[in-house]
Order: structure tokens, then sequence, then C-alpha cells
């Protein structure tokens, strides 16, 4: 293992009725709130008015910022900064998934600076303080409810960035109600189980040495949302299936998976660059993408991580086999399970043809002429990933 320091700050509040801690949890922090929410699934499955009515308890005022878009863009940063400087907020509340949360980190940021944030999210500009914000997550996916990361599109010039001002952006506090969840719908279940079990791949790929811990966390997560997840899926009514995806969504993503060294992350690069032109679902485009990454990356010297994978997770059993044809079985079976859920796997399942390959490739390298750490990847390997993927 590298050396690390662990640190995260957020409050985890999980469980059935927990909204009822929210009064406390605001009052903390100040009493003029920015309610941030997306497009109006809150107000349709009720949620909306239960925040509402606790805010109402500690006589919080409240103002709004509704139509958060998934992938987040930087002029609705843009609308919540002005708001919060506007109207003097002390807290934000961020009511939805990723996407509404990830906008909220911004905001926060944002709020707190002169620097437009777009300068902030491209690294131009370093955050140096942010305004205190929460979540109430309502769809199990990213695990942004319990890191520092936020994902920030910019639609003029096509470009999706992840970025982090750590310890700015971490929530101070998140509330996990698995009946939140029930409301979500079948495509953007899968789409957040894929999200959650990409988040979990992209630690796995690593070349550090000594992880015993950590790769047995993180098969124990896949094996976890691959048992789980057929069965969520066959009925999305089960409070038990949604309990444990939303804690799955959340391990996968706040860091201890990762204790002690760095994953891969460039299938998310790749996934960013294809809905930073097309506007894709995130989960969807990791779905096509992810099995091509493992495709192509693979070699003779890091086949014993796919064959770990292939036998801990999938159950491939490795006799009269090849260590690469266990591996490759592996990546089969981690596709065909995508498959079986109903997660996309081609770029054409987007209307994605080759015409576009050229331009998502040269945003991969964008911020920097290589990316990914398990294999250094370059704008020649983003093409053939993208080819392979159509
Ligand atoms: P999302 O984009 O926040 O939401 C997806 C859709 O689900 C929206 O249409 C939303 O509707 C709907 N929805 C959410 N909760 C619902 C509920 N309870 N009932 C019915 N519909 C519901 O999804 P996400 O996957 O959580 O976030 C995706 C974003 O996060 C992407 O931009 C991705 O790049 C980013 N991301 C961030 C991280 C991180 O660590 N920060 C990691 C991975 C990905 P409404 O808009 O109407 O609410
Ligand atoms: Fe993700």
């Amino acid at each position: 293992m590298d050396n690390f320091k662990y640190y995260n700050p957020t409050k985890l509040i999980f469980g059935k009725g927990q909204l009822d801690t929210l009064p406390k949890e605001v009052e903390r922090y100040g009493k003029k709130v920015l309610l941030v929410y997306g497009g109006g699934s809150i107000k349709r499955n009720g949620i909306y008015d239960n925040v509402l009515e606790k805010l109402s308890e500690i006589n919080a005022e409240v103002f709004e910022l509704s139509g958060v878009e998934p992938n987040p863009r930087i002029t609705t940063v843009r609308k919540g900064v002005e708001i919060c400087k506007n109207e003097g907020i002390e807290f934000i509340l961020a009511v939805g998934g990723g996407s509404t949360i990830d906008c909220t980190k911004a905001i926060a940021v944002g709020a707190k600076t002169d620097v437009d944030m777009w300068d902030i999210v491209t690294k131009k500009a370093r955050a140096k303080d942010a305004l205190p914000f929460g979540t109430i997550l309502t769809i199990a996916a990213t695990g942004s409810e319990m890191n520092a990361g936020s994902v920030i599109t910019n639609w003029e010039t096509n470009e999706k960035h992840g970025w982090n001002a750590i310890p700015y952006t971490f929530p101070k506090f998140s509330i996990l109600d698995p009946e939140h969840t029930m409301s979500v719908p079948r495509d953007q279940t899968i789409y957040g189980i894929v999200d959650m079990m990409s988040h979990v791949l992209e630690h796995y790929f690593h070349q550090t040495p000594n992880t015993p811990i950590q790769d047995r966390f993180c098969e124990g997560i896949l094996t976890t949302v691959i048992e789980t997840a057929p069965k969520l899926l066959e009925n999305l009514d089960s409070y038990e299936h949604r309990e444990t995806i939303l804690l799955a969504g959340t391990l996968a993503l706040n860091n201890m998976l990762n204790m002690g060294y760095a994953g891969d992350w460039a299938t998310h690069n790749l996934e960013h660059a294809v809905s930073a032109v097309h506007d894709i679902p995130h989960g969807g485009g990791l779905a096509i993408l992810f099995p091509h990454w493992m495709r192509h990356v693979l070699d003779d010297e890091n086949v014993h991580r796919f064959k770990q994978l292939a036998e801990n997770v999938f159950h491939v059993d490795p006799s009269n086999k090849t260590d690469k044809q266990v591996a490759l079985e592996g990546i089969d079976r981690l596709s065909e399970f995508w498959k079986s859920i109903g997660a996309p796997s081609r770029l054409a399942d987007y209307d994605i043809d080759e015409t576009s390959i050229e331009l998502m490739a040269e945003k991969t390298v964008v911020s920097r002429p290589q990316f990914g750490n398990f294999k250094k990847l370059t704008k020649q390997d983003s093409i053939e990933i993208f080819k392979a993927s159509l």
C-alpha cells in the first residue's frame, strides 16, 4: 500500500424516517436556506412538501433553485451563485441525485468567491471557502453524498469535468432514506447500479501491491450489487433491496475502498467526453465503455487483476484455461450482467456513430495529454476504445 490519510467529515444519516433530523441539522448553520433540486421528481413523489414542512419547524427562510439538469451545467451553477450572493444565503440544501448535489457543491464554492466557477472547475483558480451545504439523496448512484467530488458540464465548450475542493465540497450531512429512492424509475435505477459498480471497478484496477483488504471490500460490494440488482429490478418497490443498493452506492465512492492506493478513472474520463458531446446518462455511457476499456488495457503484466476479478466476483472456473482466457471470460460476464439488467451496450444505442469519435477523443485529453493510472492512455487509445464501442 501507499501511505495515506483518510478524511471524511460528512455525517451520514441513514434509514427510514431520518428526514426528521433535518431541522436540527440545518439550524446549526443558519436559517436562510437555498433549496436546490432537479426537474421536479421531488414534487411528484412528495419529498418536496415534506422537506418544506421540516424547514418550517425552524422558521427557515427558503429560496429555491429548481431545474438542475442531469449532467448539471455551469449556467445553472452561476444562477445559484447569484441567488446566494443576492439573498445572503447561509446554508444550501440539495434534494436529489448526483446532478443536484454536484451543482450544489459548485454553488457553495461559487458563493464565496468572485472567480467564475468554470475557472475553478477547470483548475485555473482554487477554491478558498464555501457555504456549508447538506444533501437529501433521492437516487442511489454517484456517492456524491459522501465525497468531495463534483462533475460540471459546460455546454458552450462541450466539456464535462470532475473537480473537488477538499474540505469545502464535503456535505456537512447527507440524509439517506431508502424510501426516498422508491420512485426512481427502472432506467435510472439501472444507470445508478452501473455507476456504483463502475466506481468500485475504477478503484479495483490499480498497480499498488498488497491491498487484500481493499480488494475484498471491492469484491464484496460488487458481489452484493450483482446479487441484489436483479431482485430489485424484479420488484422496484422492495424497501430491502433499495436499502442495500443505496448503501452500496455510498460506500462505492466515499474513498474508503481506495485507502492506500489511487484508482484508475480512465473510463469516467472517457464517459465524460461522450456525455459532454451527446448529453447521455452517465451510467449508460459507463456500461458501454467499461468492458471495452478492460479489453483495451488487458496485457500480460496486468492480467492477474482481471483474473482475480473474474474468479472472485464472476466465479469463472480457471481450470484448463490460460490467465488471459479467464480474464476475458470475466469481462464477458460483466458485459452480460449489465446487458441482462437492461443497460445499453453500444454507442449506437444512443445514436452515436463514428462521425463524433474524433471530437470525443479530443475531449478526453483536453486538460492533459494522458489519462488513467492503471495504464496511461492517449487520444489514440480513446479513438480505439470508442471505435470498439460503436
Ligand atoms: P441525476 O442526474 O441526479 O438524476 C437522474 C434522473 O433521476 C433525473 O431525471 C431525476 O429527476 C431522477 N430522479 C432522481 N431521484 C428520483 C426519485 N426519487 N424519483 C424519481 N426520479 C428521480 O442522477 P445521478 O446518477 O445521481 O447523477 C448523475 C451525475 O452525477 C452525472 O453528471 C455524473 O457525471 C455525476 N457523477 C458524480 C460523481 C461524484 O462523485 N460527484 C460520481 C459519478 C457521477 P429530477 O431531476 O426531476 O429530480
Ligand atoms: Fe460515476
